[in-house]
């Protein structure tokens, strides 16, 4: 049988930083990706959080936002359930890894602004890539770099690999899986690093979350990369402890498929940063302070609702005024968003959607959203109210977000509750270290990434408020768990 120092399961950006982090520790390096390329659900990305890094010490940030700021700022919104070993080993090593990265070829901005809804301080280090700057899928280009970079210190990574079974031996474990040809195959290594990411395509892990999420019924998924929850399954296989688990929740997702070109897209944008006016839910009430900034604290408040859906609503005036100065607030994506939204609705409906609606008066729109009419019209009657006198009495919404609805035509748009994918899974130590019950450390196995991220389990808010929390743990608890397995198989 084959017999490797180390194998690791996912080549997403934890596992491609754990092989190169180990591999520079000097061990040997096995790494087993189920799909035909590498990058998992990492190439979708923008950046990583980072604190104390150089590019916040040139602008005198790391005086304002500290990493003691920061673990300190984590351990207070996780209510200190969360390990703090992890909180601090994440903070310390955040800075160090975006110059690892740079040293790879990775490019990083870090934004003039707060520019994210919900971003409290200036964490996010975005990638810059030379193909396409800043923006959706940026993190392709640090994919790029890290694999190979793992590929020229000697890691070796095969692709359409399928970890099938994790088993524990008297040397360290027994990894089966399946090869490209579909053959069953076996390989021995002392340790196992599992980065397999996310379980949102799992029935029975989607339960553990305990909120009744059900995939493509009361929650959309926004990458289109099946996340199997593998890793985790396998894990508790070994005697790991469940840890928190939780979605990357976002409000925005839209279900919808219609062609995204760069005017559709600009309607997206839209939506997803731009968009605080009148929400109401199924039943035609509303349910959140649609100008909340934190997206998170809007998802929960989605979820709660019937199917996880809900209708933004707009009036002519409000149209108007998007198309001449466009929307009252915005993600740094839609600077320059004065959009003509009659224009974007016909060219959506006509790709397809069915989630845009134009309607003469509100019992049309009522008709046409299939909503209850009356409760519509009360929820619109309360709300012109308290746009007239500018106070939301019901939400305490900013007065600039109130924008009333009365003169047609009455825009809707449906949107549901959607996910970046899902974290939690694996409880992990400060070291990366898998942990089975009673505190006890399985020996030889580690875990990262997405299915370690007892973190944003824990307060999947921070997502937003320390921006980049998701990949910034995958690479960093990544490189964790490569450096302790390295010093595990070799000492
Ligand atoms: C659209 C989108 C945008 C995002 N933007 C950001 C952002 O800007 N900043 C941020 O912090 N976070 C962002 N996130 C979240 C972030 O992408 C994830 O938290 C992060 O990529 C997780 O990395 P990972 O290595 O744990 O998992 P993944 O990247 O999902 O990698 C896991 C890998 O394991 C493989 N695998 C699974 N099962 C097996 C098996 N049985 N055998 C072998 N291999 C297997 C998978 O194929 C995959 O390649 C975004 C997510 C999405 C979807």
């Amino acid at each position: 049988m084959v017999e490797k120092q180390i194998v690791i399961m996912g080549a997403g950006l934890a596992g491609l930083s754990a092989a190169v982090s180990a591999r520079e520790k000097g061990a040997e390096v096995l790494v087993l990706e189920s799909r035909k390329c590498v990058g998992g659900i990492s190439v979708t990305g923008m950046g990583l959080f980072a604190v104390e890094s150089h590019h916040q010490k040139e602008r005198n940030l790391d005086t304002v936002f500290t990493k003691d700021d920061a673990f300190e700022f984590i351990m207070d919104r996780t209510h200190w359930q969360l390990d703090a070993k992890i909180a601090r080993a994440y903070v310390d090593k955040s800075a160090d890894t975006i110059e690892w990265l740079e040293d790879m070829g990775v490019h990083f901005v870090l934004m003039d602004k707060l520019t994210f809804p919900g971003e409290i301080h200036q964490t996010g280090h975005l990638v810059n890539s030379s193909k396409m700057g800043i923006g959706a899928n940026a993190t392709a280009d640090l994919i790029d770099k890290l694999y190979a970079r793992a590929l020229s210190v000697g890691a070796e990574v095969q692709t359409e690999a399928a970890v099938t079974d994790i088993q524990k031996t008297d040397y360290g474990y027994q990894i089966l899986y399946t090869d490209a040809s579909g053959s069953e195959k076996t390989v021995s290594a002392k340790a196992v690093i599992i980065t397999a990411g996310g379980y949102m395509n799992n029935d029975t892990l989607m339960k553990e979350t305990g909120r009744g999420f059900y995939l493509n019924e009361n929650v959309g998924a926004v990458n289109s990369i099946p996340l199997t929850g593998d890793g985790v399954r396998l894990a508790r296989k070994l005697g790991a402890v469940p840890d928190g688990m939780e979605l990357m929740l976002t409000s925005y997702c839209d279900g919808d498929r219609f062609p995204r070109n760069a005017e559709t897209q600009r309607l997206w944008d839209l939506m997803m940063f731009s968009f605080p006016y009148l929400w109401v839910n199924k039943e035609g009430e509303r349910f959140v302070n649609e100008g909340l900034m934190n997206g998170c604290y809007l998802a929960n408040a989605i979820a709660n609702q019937t199917d996880g859906t809900y209708y933004m609503i707009l009036d002519h005036a409000t149209k108007e005024k998007i198309r001449t100065e466009g929307p009252d607030i915005w993600g740094y994506l839609s600077n320059d968003i004065q959009i003509d939204m009659d224009e974007l609705f016909d060219k959506v409906i006509e790709g397809g959607s069915k989630n845009y609606f134009r309607a003469e008066s509100i019992e049309d729109l009522a008709d046409q959203i299939q909503v209850p009419v009356e409760t519509l019209k009360a929820t619109i009657k309360r709300y012109n109210a308290d746009c007239a006198v500018g106070y939301d009495s019901l939400f305490n919404k900013k007065r600039k977000f109130l924008r009333p609805v009365k003169e047609a035509k009455y825009y809707a748009i449906r949107r549901k509750n959607g996910s970046y994918g899902s974290v939690g899974g694996i409880r992990i130590n400060e070291k990366a270290q898998v942990k089975a019950e009673n505190n006890r450390i399985i020996n030889g196995l580690y875990a990262a990434g997405d299915c370690a991220n007892s973190m944003i389990a824990r307060d999947t808010a921070l997502m937003y408020s320390l921006w980049g929390s998701c990949l910034g743990f995958a690479a960093n608890f990544g490189r964790i768990a490569g450096e302790n397995a390295a010093d595990y198989v070799t000492t």
